[in-house]
């Protein structure tokens, strides 16, 4: 059965009396060579980075399982989260040749990801791969990124391989010396390294989005590799380095930290060695780690 054959999707979903629901993101990929690339991509990356031991995936959002059945016969074990039950049974039966996957009805977003993997793939080391529901992009992106650390900062993913909007790949994988750059770019750069692979136009999903997509992979440090004293802190700086959009980095940070003195926030800007007018799109995340040391001493 081809997954991405439109007769088969649209006759597997009306025999079970359900269709493409907006609400939940749901556009579907109907060509075979997509989510083929994308788990070769996803999962040529997990092998060299851990040619030994038992590989695993975890997927958001199944659908159908297009994408899962490459991931099954790619990886050891697969893991996917799926929050439309109307989904479940065409799983069951789209996925019925494999006994390496498990398929958990949830919204992923209220899961806790640590015990999740920990219960789930234990003993492996895990990927992510998945084409993502466009709404909730960012918040799924940092959960990712954040809950699958241990106390020592050690992650239990080794990369996130996602189909998103292209729009938001740009921004994903952008830095401070190309545009799109914003607080979720200085985020990710801390975490691991983003890179966009392809792009994918409308015309390969039921329903076609209106926009292009991507597909991004990011390699996640082991630990990471930049040193700052408050993670929080961090992750408050870049918060409000970016809360002001068109305003000088000094502005931007005196009107987030109100407890802190602008003539103090402009001291700290040029003892780092910033221009008065520097904007927080200039600054690396190691800037940003350096900026948030100080802050830290401030407040
Ligand atoms: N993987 C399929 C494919 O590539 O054709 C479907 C991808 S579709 C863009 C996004 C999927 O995410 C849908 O199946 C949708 O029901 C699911 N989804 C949406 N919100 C979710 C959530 N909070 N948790 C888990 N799955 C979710």
């Amino acid at each position: 059965m081809n997954l991405c054959d439109i007769r088969v999707v649209k006759s597997l979903m009306s025999q079970h009396g359900t269709g493409t629901k907006k609400g939940f993101g749901q556009n579907f990929l109907i060509n075979k060579q997509i989510p083929e690339a994308i788990c070769e991509a996803s999962y040529s990356y997990h092998k060299s980075v851990n040619p030994q031991g038992k590989s695993a995936v975890l997927e958001i959002g199944p659908g159908i399982g297009c994408l899962t059945y490459e991931l099954c016969r790619a990886y050891d074990k697969t893991l996917a989260v799926e929050i439309d039950s109307s989904l479940i049974p065409i799983l069951d039966k789209t996925l019925s040749e494999f006994d390496n996957v498990k398929v958990i009805n949830e919204d992923f977003l209220k899961l806790d990801l640590k015990e999740l993997l920990e219960k789930e793939l234990g003993e492996c080391t895990v990927s992510v791969c998945a084409n993502l529901p466009y709404y909730i992009t960012t918040p799924i992106i940092m959960a990712l990124l954040e809950g699958a650390r241990d106390e020592n900062g050690k992650s239990a993913i080794t990369s996130i391989t996602v189909m998103v909007q292209k729009e938001v790949a740009l921004r994903l994988c952008a830095n401070e010396k190309k545009g799109d750059y914003g607080a979720i770019s200085a985020s990710i750069a801390y975490y691991g390294r983003a890179e966009r692979l392809f792009d994918v136009t409308p015309d390969n999903f039921l329903p076609p989005p209106k926009v292009t997509s991507s597909v991004v992979r990011i390699e996640l440090y082991d630990k990471p590799i930049y040193k700052v004293n408050s993670e929080k802190m961090l992750f408050k700086t870049i918060a409000g380095a970016f809360s002001q959009r068109r305003k000088t980095l000094l502005n931007s940070l005196s009107s987030y930290f109100s407890g802190i003195s602008k003539e103090k926030i402009s001291e700290i800007i040029s003892q780092l060695g910033f221009p008065p007018d520097i904007r927080g799109e200039r600054l690396s995340v190691e800037d940003f780690c350096r900026l948030a040391d100080e802050i830290e001493k401030e407040v």
